[in-house]
């Protein structure tokens, strides 16, 4: 799969790359009101669902193809490159009739294979720049087979945004971000645009900002942000929207740092951190070795497998004695109980051979 830029005429190739825009369209009023604020304050790119996927039924569900007009608009009136959500054939073929320049296929659709294709499909033969964000369940694969279809379908111009993903819990973020999973994406495929959707990552407005720093220090290379000329009104999502104004403030405090700079002068460290990497593998090796032997031994004592007393002993007293050591408890749980467990499998595999 080649994937290529989403760059369009006229947009700065730095980072951060910047779609802002309401969660909505509701009126012709305020998609313009909101665009105008954008456009004087150098935005490029304006976002703007026509059609929203709710949770239940009864909500607003977008104002349909009504402001695809207002879109065209914006674009005439303030030159914005403008982008929405298509979820169906319908929705491509009416958004390429009134000429938005740049699509996206929401979290929901992503998820749905079918869906994803009949998108593909009418897509054949238009190369026009497609976002594709993840699917709410995180699963990479399911991102990249989205992408995947997209691409056999002719589409060049293929970018992804992360927007979080999906918890029972929802404590800080409405969806989790689970940072691991772009970042493989990116590994991945390292010329694969990323763009993060803080707006719904976070769920909430105070989150906007630290969020996009934080994507920006994993080197993303854009920012996908709800923005609103009145949020507390908006039509849906109001919590997580901000003004243009607030927007600008947000863009103006992030640092940007140079994800291309020579690393030269890293060469050392990163040898250090070479050689502790292959020393952590040879011990886990050998750990494993001899949690095998204690397994051939509880084999032939007829033992359980697990002895709860003796791995909440040792778990706390490693925890423990990690965070003497100036490590985080939580992080060191997580490190102790994935070797335990792999510990665990491994003894299974003895006493049932
Ligand atoms: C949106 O961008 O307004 C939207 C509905 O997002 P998601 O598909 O990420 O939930
Ligand atoms: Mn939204």
């Amino acid at each position: 799969m080649e994937l290529d830029s989403i760059l369009l005429p006229g947009i700065d190739p730095e980072r951060p790359l910047v779609i802002a825009g309401p969660c909505s369209a509701e009126t012709e009023e305020q998609t313009m009101n909101t665009a105008r604020q954008l456009a004087a304050d150098g935005i490029k790119i304006m976002r703007a669902g026509i059609w929203k996927p709710r949770t239940k039924p009864g909500g607003f569900e977008g104002v349909g193809s009504v402001g695809l007009a207002w879109l065209k608009k914006v674009k005439q009136e303030t030159g914005l490159y403008v982008s929405t959500e298509v979820a169906t054939q319908k929705h491509v073929y009416e958004a390429l009739k009134y000429g938005i320049d740049i699509l996206w296929i929401g979290a929901r659709t992503t998820a749905n294979p079918f869906a994803v294709q009949e998108i593909a499909e009418a897509l054949q033969g238009v190369d026009i720049p497609v976002l594709v964000k993840n699917p709410v369940n995180p699963d990479l694969e399911l991102w990249i087979g989205a992408l995947e279809r997209l691409g056999n379908a002719g589409l060049t111009k293929l970018g992804a945004i992360h927007r979080g993903f999906s918890s029972y819990d929802k404590k800080i973020y409405r969806n989790l971000p689970q940072w691991h999973i772009p970042i493989e994406l990116k590994r991945r495929y390292p010329n694969l645009p990323v763009i993060c959707d803080p707006s719904h990552i976070g769920g909430k407005r105070d989150l906007i900002q630290p969020l996009s720093q934080q994507a920006m220090d994993l080197n993303f290379e854009g920012l996908i942000i709800e923005t609103h000329c009145d949020p507390d009104n908006a039509w849906s999502d109001a919590s997580q929207q901000v003004t243009p104004s607030v927007l600008k403030d947000i863009l103006s405090g992030l640092v940007i740092r140079d994800g291309k700079q020579s690393t030269e002068d890293l060469s050392v460290l990163r040898r250090q951190i070479d050689e502790i990497d292959d020393q952590l593998l040879e011990l886990l090796a050998k750990r494993m070795r001899i949690s095998c032997e204690i397994g051939t031994f509880k084999k032939e004592h007829n033992m359980t497998v697990v002895q709860t007393e003796r791995y909440d002993e040792i778990l706390g007293k490693r925890i423990s004695q990690a965070e003497g050591m100036g490590m985080n408890p939580e992080f060191m749980r997580v490190v102790l109980e994935a070797i335990h467990e792999e510990s665990v499998r491994q003894q299974i595999d003895i006493l049932n051979k």
